[in-house]
């Protein structure tokens, strides 16, 4: 198995297609593979060997999708570099991977001396920006004009083809070690499930590229060779026009940007009638947002995905179908094609039907491991079962509920809470535009389930109303004892809610003894 087989096939049935669509740039699958061919040649001619690590720091672009393509065909491991990363954490993971050569764009590239002195180990930068080219780096353009076209990855399978680091919602990121078959797999898989994107479909690069979300989408429609449509970072004007003026067929979405679309007047001006498909996912959203989301596009089917790094991406859909039939609209779906997943409690039993335990997945997907971490990959996959470190239970028909990771279970009073059926009951209330529910240590209750909320700008409520409104949704321990009212919650670049930042901020004000 090669990353870029599915490339292959369009190469050779649908040269003349047009692949990839960046501004006022067009180019076809045949100019694609040329340049490609060309660009792994460069790399390989700037002293980049068989399973050396090349990181992007880039925004989307038509250049980012020839990278993921290059990088492996020139047997080498892409490392996507997450662009909301400090310079202290670039440096970190460029180090933990020893990266000898860096591409930046625009956005970057005035970053790069000062990762230079803290990182000596690199070697070769590459501009693949619009402007002129800063001294002392490779000219993207002029590596492909002048190298020579090399032949696709001698090695494939278990051959690493990229080093995707975690989101680091919880904690540090790791490095994720995905091979070929991983990747591939997680393509094969939500392409035999049918829910996603059809040849001939257009795809829009929206999220960001480094994020496995995104790479998922990138994936799957490389698998079935339709066209690549990139913008440069989210905007919500700007992906409604570029929607209507390439007649978007299909994109990936995480729950905050719906959020943005949903709210923004504009939405409704715009005709998203091309839109066939969304794919979302990475964190959980509210039945209330999922609902307003499928009015805005009436005519694109949602599938929901759940899954992680460690699992390229991929483990469960909640398909169109699903969403059609609304009965479990907060449910992540069911296990895609080639996947296993179970819950087990904390004995590694299963607890049966609607029982709470730990998401485990098996599967070709499992990655390799964490990245010079062999304790922590481990203690993460047991007999090939990756441990997702989510808590969730499953109904009779394999559905699977998310609701909450592990480590951001409250337990108050002796009873567990789960923040994701908190955050669905408070989000219901109409003056709450978005919140996000922590445990605090609390004398009396041990923890108290405190709810952290951002109202709309005319909204008047208070917290007593709030709270009792959760009280009318669900039982009364789990609703909030605290709130606190705040204009914005802090997110990862992939939108998740930063629980450990919250709850740091908190702890920060409460006087230590
Ligand atoms: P880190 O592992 O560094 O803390 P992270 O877990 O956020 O970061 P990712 O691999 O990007 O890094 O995210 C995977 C996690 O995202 C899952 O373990 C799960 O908690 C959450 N997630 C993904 N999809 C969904 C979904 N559909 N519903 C709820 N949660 C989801
Ligand atoms: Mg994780």
């Amino acid at each position: 198995m090669y990353l870029t087989q599915g490339f292959h096939r369009s190469l050779q049935q649908t040269p003349d297609a047009v692949m990839t669509i960046y501004k006022n740039r067009a180019r076809t699958f045949g100019e694609v593979g040329e340049r490609v061919a060309r660009l792994a040649g460069a790399l390989q001619g700037i002293g980049v060997s068989p399973g050396d690590r090349v990181a992007i720091l880039a925004l989307n672009s038509d250049r980012y999708s020839e990278l993921l393509l290059a990088v492996p065909w020139a047997d080498a491991v892409l490392n996507p570099v997450n662009t909301r990363w400090s310079a202290a954490e670039i440096v970190f993971s460029l180090d933990d991977c020893q990266t000898a050569v860096l591409v930046v764009d625009d956005a970057f590239a005035s970053l790069v001396p000062a990762l230079r002195s803290a990182h000596p180990g690199l070697k070769s930068v590459i501009y693949c920006g619009e402007g002129p080219t800063p001294d002392g780096m490779l000219d993207y353009e002029r590596l492909i004009a002048e190298s020579d076209a090399v032949g696709d990855a001698r090695r494939g399978g278990d051959a690493l083809a990229g080093l995707f680091y975690t989101g680091g919602t919880t904690g540090f990121p790791k490095g994720v070690m995905l091979s070929h078959a991983n990747l591939v797999t997680s393509a094969l898989g939500a392409g035999a499930s049918r829910a996603l994107f059809r040849s001939g479909g257009t795809y829009l690069h929206v999220a960001p590229m480094f994020h496995l979300a995104d790479f998922t989408g990138w994936n799957v429609q490389l698998l079935v060779g339709g066209t690549h449509v990139m913008v440069p970072s989210f905007d919500v004007r700007m992906l409604l026009e570029v929607i209507e003026r390439n007649g978007v067929t299909g994109m990936t979405l995480v729950p905050a940007m719906i959020q943005a679309i949903v709210d923004d007047p504009a939405t409704a001006d715009f005709d998203l009638g091309s839109v066939e498909t969304i794919l979302y996912g990475a964190s959980p959203i509210s039945e209330t947002l999922l609902k307003r989301a499928m009015a805005a596009f009436p005519s694109a089917g949602f599938t929901q995905a759940y899954g992680m790094t460690e699992l390229a991406g991929l483990a469960t859909f909640l398909t169109p179908e699903d969403h059609a039939e609304g009965i479990r609209l907060r449910s992540a779906g069911r296990a895609i094609p080639h996947t296993e997943v179970k819950i087990i409690d904390s004995a590694g039993a299963e607890p049966g039907p609607g029982c709470v335990g730990e998401v485990v997945v098996r599967g070709g997907h499992v990655m390799q491991g964490y990245w010079n971490r062999p304790d922590e990959t481990t203690a993460a996959i047991d007999a090939g079962w990756m441990r997702t470190g989510d808590a969730g239970y499953m109904d009779h028909a394999g559905y699977l509920y998310v609701v909450d990771r592990i480590k951001d279970m409250i337990v108050t009073g002796g009873e567990n809470v789960y923040s994701a059926e908190v955050e669905n009951a408070l989000s219901s209330h109409p003056a709450v535009v978005e919140c996000a529910v922590i445990g605090l240590p609390d004398e009396r209750w041990g923890e108290r389930v405190h709810g952290v909320v951002v109202l709309h700008a005319d909204a008047e409520t208070t917290a007593q109303e709030l709270r009792d409104h959760v009280k009318s949704l669900i039982a009364g321990y789990k609703a909030p004892r605290s709130f606190e009212f705040t204009p914005a919650i802090p997110r990862t670049a992939a939108g998740k809610i930063l629980k450990r930042t919250l709850r740091e901020e908190y702890l920060a004000d409460v006087p230590r003894r």
